[in-house]
């Protein structure tokens, strides 16, 4: 037997949340993984979802925001994308911890005999199946911490097997290698005139009714909470006044690391979990740099987003940190107007004053007519714009309306259409005929010279990661390259479109693939910095 004493030893540092959702848990999942990284440490995230959808690809992003793919190609919540920012690592699509994931394996194990005839039940085999995952994340690489954010409030009836398991893992691995964070939020009633701590004690009675204590409670708020506040939630929750932590609403989510770092919370985890490490003194000096240009008075740009679920900001929130971290490089301030595409015709006056346009993905027809107005827009007064995946299938779509294909369309929208200047590859027709779909996660590109994305990136080999079904037709290649299309980016083997341009243009590029998901706030991604460029200075000639 293996003496654990002797060999590397996984901590894990288990998120929950009370009170309300929303209440910012990855960010600050994120944000403790952050600390925990500059003390040199090696962190794995792990994000569990109680639905029971088995990943994140059919969510509406209305409901739950955008859908983050990771360079293996699993469509997963966006918190996914938080931790690769703030940890500036990528990591593997099994980070996603689904119920439909664990239901259909314990499932599947069942149809084939694998429980050998025993009754199949929630508690051992599904907690089993969890706690099972969780260590094949661990297991993956030497991790020194594994963050695990469970998705959801306490209290919620499909968490329940979620938090049996995670009890049963810090028995397992032994209570100093296991710790508790609950985040809570803590209201202000305007009619009382004070904060209330009532629901945070309510919460974290909730939670240790499942045998789980917090070791530190982090608590929400708009406004900061004074002393006496954290001594009450100390008192009435049981854990230590020190550990009771505030996290009001920062001016940007990446203040959150440096608001815990200043209340000792690197302190707190060292403490608890006995790491070798000295956190005693903060070590984001960097990241602090990236915050300050982040927040500094800067020359504004601003951007117009046209897409269709513009009413809730989440639906982008890669699209726009990317977009920040841009404004962060260059020095400038980028403002985002949303604008909602689906219109019968879109009003160009909105687009009057905005320096540059993104025109993001999406699926279906809803919203597309209002994008390729705001393509046409571009074209016509030279303004910046950025076509990403559905977004350059439009760019593609209005470049050939303009040039000899009227009503050109996509396959997607138009399936009869004369001129399907987008479409599923052949080889794609047959794949989707057996149930397959979507091209998904990383993919090489290769970019021509001569091009802006070329000056962009500085190289010619780049690798980015897509999630679509529909590719540019190469069918009108030849044919729209000689009217002043630029193929900037083709896979390897040329044969897929995955970057267009138009050359008589200030800045006019699309993209197949999703730069977004690969930007962070230490490495702005080169497309977005070109763009934002392009846009401060169309800004300048106004
Ligand atoms: N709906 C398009 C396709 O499937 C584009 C997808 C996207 O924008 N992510 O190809």
């Amino acid at each position: 037997m293996i003496n654990k004493e002797w060999v590397l030893l996984t901590k894990y540092i288990i998120i929950t949340g009370g009170v309300v959702s929303s209440v910012g848990k990855g960010i600050t999942s994120a944000s403790l993984g952050r600390i925990l990284r500059s003390y040199g440490l090696k962190v794995a995230a792990i994000k569990i979802d109680p639905y029971l959808n088995w990943d994140s690809g059919t969510l509406n992003p209305y409901q739950h925001g955008e859908v983050f793919v990771t360079f293996d190609g699993m469509e997963t919540d966006l918190d996914l994308g938080h931790y690769e920012r703030f940890l500036d690592v990528e990591l593997p699509g099994n980070s996603n911890i689904t119920t439909g994931k664990v239901y259909e394996s314990v499932i599947d194990k069942e149809r084939k005999g694998e429980f050998l005839g025993a009754c199949v039940q929630v508690i051992p085999h599904i907690t089993d199946e969890i706690k099972h995952r969780i260590r094949d994340i661990s297991e993956s690489g030497d991790y020194d911490i594994v963050l695990i954010e469970l998705g959801g409030t306490v209290g919620d009836i499909e968490s329940q097997p979620f938090l049996e398991a995670l009890r049963q893992l810090r028995n397992e691995e032994g209570l100093s290698n296991v710790m508790f964070v609950h985040v809570t939020f803590i209201p202000y009633l305007n009619a009382a005139g004070e904060f209330k701590t009532k629901p945070t004690q309510h919460s974290t009675k909730e939670l240790r009714s499942t045998g789980i204590n917090p070791d530190i409670i982090v608590c929400r708020s708009q406004e900061p909470i004074d002393k006496d506040l954290k001594q009450k939630i100390a008192h009435f929750c049981d854990v230590d006044s020190k550990a009771v932590v505030n996290t009001p609403d920062a001016g940007s989510i990446y203040e959150v690391p440096l608001v815990l770092d200043e209340n000792n919370v690197g302190n707190l985890i060292a403490d608890r979990l006995s790491l070798d490490v000295d956190a005693n003194s903060s070590k984001l000096d960097s990241w602090r740099e990236i915050v300050d240009l982040i927040k500094i008075d800067k020359p504004n740009v601003n951007i117009a987003i046209v897409g269709k679920y513009v009413e809730l900001e989440d639906a982008y929130t890669s699209i726009r940190e990317a977009l920040i971290h841009a404004g962060a490089d260059i020095p400038v301030n980028v403002n985002i107007e949303f604008i909602s595409s689906d219109v019968d015709n879109l009003d160009t006056n909105l687009l009057k004053d905005l320096d540059g346009i993104l025109i993001p993905g999406g699926f279906g027809e809803r919203g597309v007519e209002g994008k390729l107005d705001a393509i046409d827009y571009a074209i016509e007064n030279k303004i910046p714009i950025f076509g990403i995946c559905l977004g350059m299938h439009s760019m593609v779509i209005q470049f050939a309306r303009r040039n000899g294909y009227p009503n050109a369309n996509s396959a997607e929208i138009d399936e009869d259409n004369k001129y399907p200047v987008i479409d599923l590859m052949e080889e794609q027709k047959k794949i989707n005929n057996m149930g397959g779909t979507m091209r998904l996660g990383s993919y090489d590109c290769k970019l021509n010279k001569d091009t802006k994305s070329f000056e962009a990136y500085g190289e010619e080999n780049i690798s980015e990661r897509h999630r679509h079904r529909f590719e540019f037709n190469n069918e009108f290649r030849k044919d729209l390259e000689s009217k002043g299309l630029t193929v900037a980016g083709t896979s390897p083997d040329d044969f897929l479109v995955e970057i267009v341009e138009i050359k008589d243009h200030p800045w006019f590029v699309g993209c197949q693939f999703h730069p977004e998901f690969k930007s962070r706030p230490n490495r702005a991604h080169p497309l977005f910095v070109s763009f934002v460029k392009a846009a401060f200075d169309n800004s300048k000639n106004k």
